[in-house]
């Protein structure tokens, strides 16, 4: 089978294995694992997708100009900040790398700048496009340097003329020197300002700024096995820590007898908050904290917790968590992780206590580097 070829591969170096056929890559990304963690047990072989290309619900894209002054948009070169001006993506969403096409083509209709990062002047900065697969829901964020939008309801109505399937357009307003996509201020310029999609059986509401898993079919078998290793049997107190807009912890609430997601994200927290509702789950609470002050308060009032599960970002959770867990004492933990170097070291910091029966990656990220495991540990 010939592989399908990417023009930006170089540039862009997002997919550093496109080259590579797909089920070799998941054989290197064993190994990958393995390096990292094979000292605490045997590594399963990863779980990967059917049809690994285009799985990407979200887009965003950075806007500038070339050296001809022509409009450009699309991804940062790697360890850059040049833009590589890109048409289309073999692993985005066509729907959402077309629309960030059409932002670019009306920028220039409408003779609105994109941002300069040396000048600090011009208006748009980035554009996020999120798209629920399920739903069928679509949002887009305007990220700009200024409230100001010259021209806003006819750069509104053709934007949505060319793209129907456009559910709802919020601006950010991003006006400070930062390597940060979005700022703190949204403003609902059409739509409810938010998308829902589907997740094992149950609806989420995503919100500008809340994490949401990039890859939903692999979420789907990403939960699925996470759950399945907590081995709930309807009678656990279930933490489900680094909770982002709550998905874990809902799905697993019908098998538990409580839950309770710690989130330091505020605006994640509260559709965490109002997706537990949307979909009538009534033994879970959540907690807008971070993660290591709310489980240091919780283990020094003995909380009662028969299931950790935990999703921190790549940089890992933080020894004091660790320390807390290991006062709390569950029976099992569920560490899911993005990043096996930090999971190696946290895992390293839990097992005098505990034994390490699962450890098992997943393929959330076809053709990039990335690997994300789940590691199952069993109190000795
Ligand atoms: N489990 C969720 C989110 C995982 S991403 C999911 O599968 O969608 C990691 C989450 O940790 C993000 O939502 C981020 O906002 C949150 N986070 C980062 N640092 C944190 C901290 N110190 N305390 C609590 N949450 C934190």
């Amino acid at each position: 089978m010939t592989l399908p070829k990417c023009p930006y591969e170089k540039r862009c170096g997002g997919c550093s294995l496109l080259d590579i056929p797909y089920e070799e890559q998941l054989r290197q990304k064993k190994l990958l694992a393995e390096r990292f963690l094979s000292r605490f047990g045997k590594v399963q072989p990863v779980l990967g997708m059917a049809e690994p290309y285009h799985y990407r619900n979200k887009v965003e894209a950075a806007f500038g100009r070339d050296r001809s002054r022509h409009i450009i948009s699309g991804p940062y070169e790697e360890g850059s900040h040049h833009i590589v001006n890109i048409e289309s993506c073999l692993i985005e969403d066509s729907l959402c790398s077309a629309i960030i096409v059409t932002i670019r083509r009306l920028l220039s209709e409408f003779k609105l700048p994109p941002y300069d990062e040396d000048t600090r002047s011009g208006f748009l900065r980035h554009a996020l496009v999120r798209r629920g697969f399920s739903s069928g829901e679509v949002m887009v964020v305007l990220v700009t340097a200024t409230t100001v939008f010259p021209g806003k309801q006819n750069f509104l109505k053709a934007l949505r003329s060319r793209h129907p399937e456009i559910t709802t357009i919020v601006q950010n307003i991003n006006d400070r020197r930062t390597s940060m996509v979005l700022g703190e201020r949204d403003i609902v310029l059409w739509g409810k300002g938010f998308i829902e999609d589907t997740l094992c059986g149950k609806v989420f509401r995503i919100s500008p700024r809340s994490f949401y898993q990039v890859n939903p079919s692999q979420t789907e078998v990403l939960y699925r096995r996470a759950i399945e290793a907590a081995g709930l049997t309807g009678q656990e107190t279930v933490m489900d820590a680094y909770c982002g807009i709550g998905t874990i912890g809902i799905i697993a609430a019908e098998k538990a007898k409580q839950v309770i997601g710690v989130e330091l994200n505020r605006d994640a927290a509260r559709d965490a908050i109002g997706n537990a509702r949307r979909n009538h789950v009534e033994n879970i609470r959540f907690i807008a904290a971070d993660a290591t002050a709310f489980l240091r308060e919780v283990a020094a009032d003995r909380f009662p917790l028969d299931v950790l599960l935990m999703d921190p970002p790549r940089s890992g959770s933080t020894p004091e968590f660790l320390a807390a867990a290991k006062t709390l004492a569950p029976e099992k933990i569920v560490y899911i992780s993005c990043n096996p170097e930090t999971q190696a070291r946290d895992l390293a910091a839990l097992t005098d206590r505990y034994r390490i029966t699962l450890l098992q990656p997943v393929d959330m990220f076809p053709h990039t580097a990335h690997l994300e495991c789940i590691a199952l540990l069993v109190r000795k």
